[in-house]
């Protein structure tokens, strides 16, 4: 496994690889890597590719300077791992290699309604940061693929349509979300949860789980009866019922809920009608950590 720290290094050293028949799979990271991170490297090599992981924490797309100073650092563990997986190259830069001329006043791409829902109103600026630090990403290392985890259900969608408005002949692959055995999504977080909150946390999944349920007994019912075709209005009064049920009893257990919603998949537009695909998402904070999950409806 090879290391760089510096963007010149790694392309000098990129100009000369041997990416074999079937390419360079990327996999970017903040680090502080669990089996969800390694799930995403294993992808790649199954299917033949040189792999390269990035462990950089991206100072842009923390709204919370709190959350980027309690961000866990763990790179010799990461290494270690990366390392027993078999990956190629690794990329650790510093802020300064990412962003030459300073972190600020950055041109930003407007992703429109996709990026201003749910997390992006939620963590405003945090997209703008991710689609900037991602490009940087894909400029450096000009990957044949790029593994993400529909963990950050939101952000890849973005990331396709980064790749998309830049032209960018790099593939996505989004890989299911890996979780423990209660179901709790894994996370890089979920290491500054308490006893009592880690306990809780599995709660997140079970709602989604329950919403998810009763969407899909909703999809059945409705298209099997065609005359009884639910109107956009009612489908949303449905929704709401489930999903503020989750939240009532999200408070109860002390969560602090920001949003609990079922949205189209594909554009996370308000469902209009039962036959769209759906995803619904969660944020919520417990024992002061902001933890993110989704269930697709019907998977
Ligand atoms: P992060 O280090 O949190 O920025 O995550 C790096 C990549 O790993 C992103 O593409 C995430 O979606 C993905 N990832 C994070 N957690 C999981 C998980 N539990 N299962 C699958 N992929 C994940």
């Amino acid at each position: 496994m090879l290391l760089f720290s510096t963007v010149r290094s790694l392309k000098k050293h990129l100009k000369t690889l041997q990416k074999g028949s079937k390419g360079l799979g990327f996999v970017p990271t903040m680090g502080a890597l669990h089996e969800g991170h390694l799930s995403l490297l294993r992808a790649a090599k199954r299917r033949g590719l040189v792999t390269i992981c990035s462990i950089f924490v991206n100072p842009t797309q923390f709204n919370d300077p709190k959350d980027f100073e309690k961000y866990p650092i763990t790179t010799e563990q990461d290494l270690a791992k990366l390392r027993a997986m078999g990956c190629d190259l690794v990329f650790l830069p510093s802020v300064k290699e990412i962003y030459p001329s300073g972190t600020t006043n950055k041109k930003t791409i407007d992703f429109g309604f996709l990026a201003t829902t749910l997390e992006g109103e939620h963590r405003p600026g945090h997209f703008d940061g991710m689609a900037q630090v991602v490009e940087r990403l894909l400029r450096i290392t000009e990957p044949d693929y790029l593994f993400m985890g529909l963990k950050d259900y939101q952000q890849q969608l973005i990331v396709a349509q980064l790749i998309s408005y830049r032209n960018m002949g790099v593939k996505l692959v989004s890989l299911p979300t890996l979780r423990e055995k209660d179901g709790l999504a894994m996370s890089s977080r979920n290491v500054r949860l308490g006893k009592d909150a880690r306990r809780k946390a599995v709660s997140l999944h079970k709602e989604l789980n329950y919403v998810a349920a009763q969407i899909s007994t909703l999809k059945i019912q409705n298209l099997e009866a065609v005359s009884q075709k639910l109107e956009a209005k009612s489908l949303a009064d449905m929704i709401g019922k489930y999903t503020s049920a989750s939240k009532v009893r999200l408070i109860k257990k002390g969560f602090e809920v920001e949003y609990l919603e079922a949205r189209n998949a594909k554009t996370l537009s308000f469902p209009e009608s039962i036959r769209e695909k759906l995803v619904v998402l969660v944020a919520a904070k417990i024992d002061g950590v902001r933890l993110i999950d989704n269930v697709v409806v019907g998977k």
